[in-house]
């Protein structure tokens, strides 16, 4: 698998431009009030699909040639991976499989069945859920793609780190959300070329610290998978994005739940902004480690948007849902 390159993000670039205006990225002073830094938030949020993946699909369709279109993808994912490749495939008119463990987040589910993709509940988990995938892509002649280990899906998340650095050339840091890394990887790539002086900090739920602890030892580990934060749980480490972060990263910080939900709070009252559990995560970190921000210029990834009715309610102090 080769690594992506600079120019493979600004080809990405190209491809997406005109069906994905660049997100906005904001500085809201109370939120600096909160944090103690300066802090530009930068809105995946408010993609087509709630979330910063979309960037990816589209550019890994654009690059299957016509026989592989035809012949369809098949994806295994949580939520926001499975929307991307639906609403990629869509654009495309190919046939696209999604593979999600059993009880899924309802409101994810309902939009890849909206998109028009097939979604077959399989496995506990995402293990599971990959192995069911990789037969029915077996099964149908059709692409099975990896969660992480893609080096299109990188090349095309890489334009949101394009974005952010244009955006905000004198950065300090720039705080990534972390499953299966794909958004720290690509942004380890385009910070090493375009604001070296930027530290890549990456985050993960403690309670899913795989990505973390393969980080720290130098090789890809499975570790329990037990966060609330869809976006943030994952298993197991992977070796192309795991590849990118070593050398790239400044730095892996650990959050632990309860700490999300306070993030997505914190962005609700001072950003006026949704986030679902993983898009809050940057925050989180930043909340939990005031000394290592302070009076720094960071941009904060508010990776999606997607949360569940349940996490939605329990925000607003309303009643569960009959
Ligand atoms: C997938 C996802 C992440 C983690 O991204 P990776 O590229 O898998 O590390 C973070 N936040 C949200 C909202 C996501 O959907």
């Amino acid at each position: 698998m080769s690594r992506p390159t600079i120019s493979d993000a600004l080809a990405a670039r190209r491809v997406l431009a005109g069906q994905l205006p660049p997100t906005p990225m904001w500085n809201y002073p109370a939120l600096d009030a909160t944090t103690g830094a300066t802090v530009l938030v930068k809105h995946e949020n408010v993609q087509p699909t709630g979330a910063f993946k979309v960037r990816g699909g589209l550019n890994l369709l654009a690059g299957l040639d016509a026989e592989a279109r035809r012949a369809g993808i098949v994806g295994y994912s949580t939520g926001n991976h499975a929307q991307s490749l639906a609403f990629a495939a869509r654009q495309h008119g190919t046939r696209c499989t999604i593979v999600m463990p059993v009880n899924p987040n309802p409101c994810k589910a309902a939009a890849v069945r909206a998109l028009g993709a097939e979604l077959i509940e399989a496995g506990a988990d995402m293990g599971e859920a990959a192995e069911r995938a990789r037969l029915v892509a077996e099964e149908r002649g059709a692409r099975l793609v990896s969660a992480a280990d893609e080096p299109a899906l990188v090349a095309g998340v890489a334009t949101a780190y394009l974005e952010i650095f244009e955006q905000a050339p004198d950065l300090d840091a720039v705080v990534v959300p972390v499953g299966g890394g794909s958004g720290a990887a690509a942004a380890c790539l385009v910070a090493q070329a375009l604001a070296p002086r930027c530290e890549v900090i990456a985050v993960q739920s403690a309670a899913s610290p795989a990505a973390h602890d393969s980080w720290r030892a130098g090789r890809l580990l499975t570790r329990p998978n037990a966060t609330r934060a869809e976006g943030l749980a994952t298993g197991c480490g992977f070796a192309l994005t795991q590849g990118l972060m070593t050398g790239g990263l400044a730095d892996f910080l650990l959050v632990d739940d309860d700490r999300i939900s306070e993030a997505q709070w914190v962005l609700m009252r001072d950003a006026h902004t949704l986030a679902e559990g993983a898009g809050a995560a940057g925050l989180a970190a930043l909340l939990a480690h005031p000394e290592r921000f302070s009076g720094r210029r960071v941009a904060v990834v508010c990776t999606g948007a997607n949360a569940s009715e349940r996490e939605l309610r329990a925000q607003l102090g309303l009643a569960a849902a009959a």
